[in-house]
C-alpha cells in the first residue's frame, strides 16, 4: 500500500520499506526578519515529500561571515529522515530557499533563506552542484554547534567526531536563543 504503518501503528510518510537516510539540514536567515523565515523553513521540511522531520535545534544568533556590514544571521540546523536520494532533496530544499526569495524579495535581491544539505547518512558525494559532507561544516561554529545539540553523537563522514570539530570551533560570534 502507497502508505505503510509506522512502527508506532500511526500513518507513516514512507512509501516503501527502503531505510530511510538520516539527513542533516543548516538553515540561515539574515534579512526579512530572519527568526520567521526559520520557523518558517522548518514548517517546509516538515513537509517535505518521503521524509519526516525529526529533530529540530533551538535557534541561533551568529555575526556574518564576509562582509560585516549586513545584519546577524539565524541557524538553526533539523534533522530529516529520507527517502529521496540526495540530489532530490537538495532540489527541494532549493525550491523551499526560491519560494521564500520570491514571497519575500524583489527580483535580483539577496535571500532570504540559506538551505544547506549538510550530510546524507554515511555518503560522502562530489558531484557537480552537491558536495556532501558541506565543505563549509568543519570552520562553521554556527553550524557546528547546532547540530551537536541535535546529534552528539554523530560521525561526521570524512571529519570525525561533531564534538571534536564543535570544540575546536569554538563559541566566538555566536548566542543560542531561548
Ligand atoms: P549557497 O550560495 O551556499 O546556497 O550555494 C548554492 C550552491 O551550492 C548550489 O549551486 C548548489 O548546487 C551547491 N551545493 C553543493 N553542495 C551543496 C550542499 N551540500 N548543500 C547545498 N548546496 C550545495
Amino acid at each position: 500500500s502507497p502508505l505503510g504503518r509506522s512502527p508506532a501503528g500511526g500513518l507513516s510518510v514512507f512509501v516503501t520499506d527502503r531505510s530511510p537516510v538520516a539527513c542533516y539540514i543548516g538553515i540561515g536567515s539574515n534579512l526579512e526578519d530572519p527568526q520567521a523565515q526559520v520557523h518558517k523553513a522548518l514548517d517546509d521540511l516538515h513537509g517535505l515529500p518521503e521524509s519526516l522531520l525529526v529533530a529540530t535545534s533551538a535557534l541561533y544568533r551568529s555575526v556574518p561571515m564576509g562582509p560585516p556590514d549586513q545584519p546577524d544571521y539565524i541557524n538553526a540546523v533539523a534533522r530529516v529522515d529520507t527517502q529521496l536520494e540526495a540530489a532530490e532533496l537538495l532540489r527541494e530544499l532549493q525550491t523551499i530557499e526560491q519560494r521564500a526569495g520570491r514571497e519575500r524579495t524583489v527580483k535580483w535581491g539577496p535571500r532570504v533563506l540559506d538551505l544547506d544539505l549538510l550530510i546524507y547518512g554515511n555518503e560522502r558525494i562530489a558531484e557537480d552542484g552537491l558536495e556532501v559532507p558541506h565543505p563549509g561544516i568543519r570552520e562553521r561554529n554556527f553550524v557546528l554547534l547546532p547540530l551537536l545539540s541535535v546529534a552528539p553523537d554523530l560521525e561526521i563522514p570524512g571529519l570525525g567526531p561533531v564534538q571534536q570539530l564543535a570544540d575546536a570551533a569554538g563559541h566566538e560570534g555566536i548566542v543560542r536563543l531561548d
